[in-house]
């Protein structure tokens, strides 16, 4: 199975969920990517006045090392679709 992907960071779904620890919860977020995908998700709820931060997303960048986390879904998707060939590209890059 091959499938192409445009960006590791969120593979294409525009938005990335991720836990975070605030107190002794954990909630989970929603955080815009930084790719064309995710740029639809910017500006929703910035353009109402009213409920600004309510709905706000904040980027992926600014909650994440996004190197770091563009390599790990990398190495998640290239585990699950890669290709013998695929993979050894990606463990030269790794280092
Ligand atoms: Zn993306």
């Amino acid at each position: 199975m091959s499938r192409k992907i445009n960006c590791p960071i969120c593979l294409d779904q525009g938005v990335v969920l991720y836990k975070k620890k605030i107190g002794d919860y954990i909630y989970e977020f929603a955080a815009h990517c930084t790719c064309s995908n995710g740029n639809k998700y910017r500006y929703d709820g910035q353009s109402c006045d009213k409920r600004k931060s309510e709905y706000y997303m904040p980027s992926i960048a600014e909650e994440f090392d996004v190197k770091e986390l563009a390599k790990e879904n990398l190495s998640l998707f290239i585990d699950k679709y890669g290709t013998e060939k695929t993979r050894k590209m990606f463990s030269l890059i790794e280092k």
